[in-house]
């Protein structure tokens, strides 16, 4: 199967043709026919499979065959972005493959002045990639209006509700022309999502490129149990003994990814470090610099786990377990994409049993133990099993401690998983289902 027989035009294909893409990967091939042929859609995909193509180059085919042109402060397709970096992501994939198009793209989100996004606006934008929030923003101000939408994209949409982006999205909902079309794209799909879909789409086609909540067979996974305390030590000598060169670290908390990075700059090892507390440019600008492999190391919270695209990332380190075992399969899927192999090692300690157990569960797979030479747990890991169970021994009698300091190493500024820091958005467990309908706004 080639593009060209799905039935995308001339100017696309030239475009995929400079960008290397010859065949349509699984999500393409069944999402391309069924958007250009208008038809709503649900669709779940492993993480890096090229899900971002499936919706845009159908998307990008119907702006240039159909509809009027765009109206001032209008957009004619909006694709929803749970982070500002997706949506960078997504923004620059799309203007790759419209290069050939007469069509105008834009990226609005928060964390940056909201003016220059207003005057862009104003003439319009055939395609507005955007964060929910700023979304709405723009439409407060209204600075954008929704009724020339033809089509509007969800993309990670089960990450937006993790976020928070609920009430947003019902709000949203309520701004659509009647007439139009919707696409939902996820790499999970949990119950809520489904009953959402169920809410919000017109007899959606549902395509599921790959099982259920199964990480990429590209990836190879293994966890190395350790004491909570000696992680920091135990990452560095993994990564020099492993001669790492370009590792994504996912910590728990901000905190945890600031003090990991000082820790390793300390040592004069290359790493920056992003989470949400950190202003834009500043998340961005790190981003940027890893993926040219000018910062060996970069250490974030979740707000890296979904989406974005490394090119040959080789290794991703938990460095801490996702409290969401979802998670665990986005931020794995930073590697291993593309066709081309990953590898991605958890560090365990005996608190986050049973996050590994329900990620094991999730997977449907026992994850490999490795055990690290001299950094054997004082605290085991209990041992668990993909059917979600931990089994536990009983305790020994506790050693006496051991004085002069044998084995307790200097941990400098290190602030464990345990701290109070404020957690990522991303990180709690709680979802809030939107309810969508079409009656009078809530109030405040
Ligand atoms: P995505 O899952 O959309 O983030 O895409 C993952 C990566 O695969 C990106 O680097 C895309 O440029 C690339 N990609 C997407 N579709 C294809 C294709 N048909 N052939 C080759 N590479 C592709």
């Amino acid at each position: 199967m080639t593009f060209a027989t799905l039935g995308l035009i001339e100017p696309l294909l030239r475009a995929l043709e400079t960008l290397g893409y010859q065949t349509p990967t699984p999500v393409q091939a069944q999402a391309i026919p069924a958007v250009l042929a208008g038809r709503d859609l649900m669709a779940a995909a492993q993480t890096g499979t090229g899900k971002t193509a499936g919706f845009a180059l159908p998307l990008l085919q119907l702006l240039t065959m159909e509809g009027p042109k765009v109206a001032a402060n209008s957009a004619r397709a909006l694709i929803l972005c749970p982070t500002r970096e997706l949506a960078e992501q997504v923004h620059a994939s799309v203007a790759e493959y419209a290069q050939h198009l007469p069509l105008t793209t834009y990226a609005v989100y928060g964390g940056v002045s909201i003016n220059p996004q207003m005057m862009k606006l104003r003439k319009g934008v055939d395609i507005l990639v955007a964060t929910p929030g700023r979304l709405i923003d723009l439409f407060r101000q209204n600075a954008l209006k929704l009724n020339q939408l033809q089509t509007l994209v969800l993309d990670e949409a089960d990450r937006m509700l993790d976020l928070g982006f609920s009430e947003e999205l019902a709000n949203i909902y309520r701004m659509l022309p009647k007439k139009r079309q919707i696409l939902l794209f996820s790499a999970t799909f949990s119950d809520d999502i489904r009953l959402l879909a169920g809410q919000m789409l017109n007899d959606p086609l549902s395509i599921e490129v790959s099982p259920r909540n199964v990480a990429a067979n590209t990836v190879k996974q293994w966890v190395v149990p350790v004491d909570k305390k000696r992680k920091p030590e135990l990452f560095v000598h993994l990564m020099r003994k492993g001669r790492w060169k370009q590792v994504l670290v996912f910590a728990k908390t901000r905190n945890g990814v600031d003090a990991l990075v000082d820790k390793l700059q300390g040592l004069g090892i290359n790493a920056d470090g992003i989470h949400g507390d950190k202003p834009q440019a500043t998340r961005q600008r790190a981003l940027d610099r890893f993926k040219t492999s000018e910062v060996q190391i970069l250490v974030a919270t979740d707000v890296a786990a979904r989406g974005l695209d490394i090119e040959d990332l080789p290794l991703v380190v938990n460095f801490d377990l996702p409290i969401v075992a979802e998670d665990y399969i986005h931020r794995i899927g930073r590697t291993g994409r593309a066709g081309n192999t990953g590898e991605a090692i958890s560090l365990v300690c005996a608190d986050e049993v049973n996050m590994l157990s329900a990620i094991e569960m999730l997977t449907r797979q026992t994850l490999t133990r490795k055990m690290e030479a001299d950094f054997e747990p004082e605290h085991r890991v209990p041992d668990t099993d993909a059917s979600g169970q931990v089994v536990k021994k009983p305790k020994k009698p506790k050693k006496p401690k051991a004085s002069g300091g044998g084995g307790k190493r200097n941990l400098g500024k290190w602030v464990d998983s345990g701290d109070v820091a404020p957690a990522e958005p991303s990180i709690k467990p709680v979802r809030k289902v939107p309810v969508f309908n079409t009656g009078p706004r809530k109030k405040k």
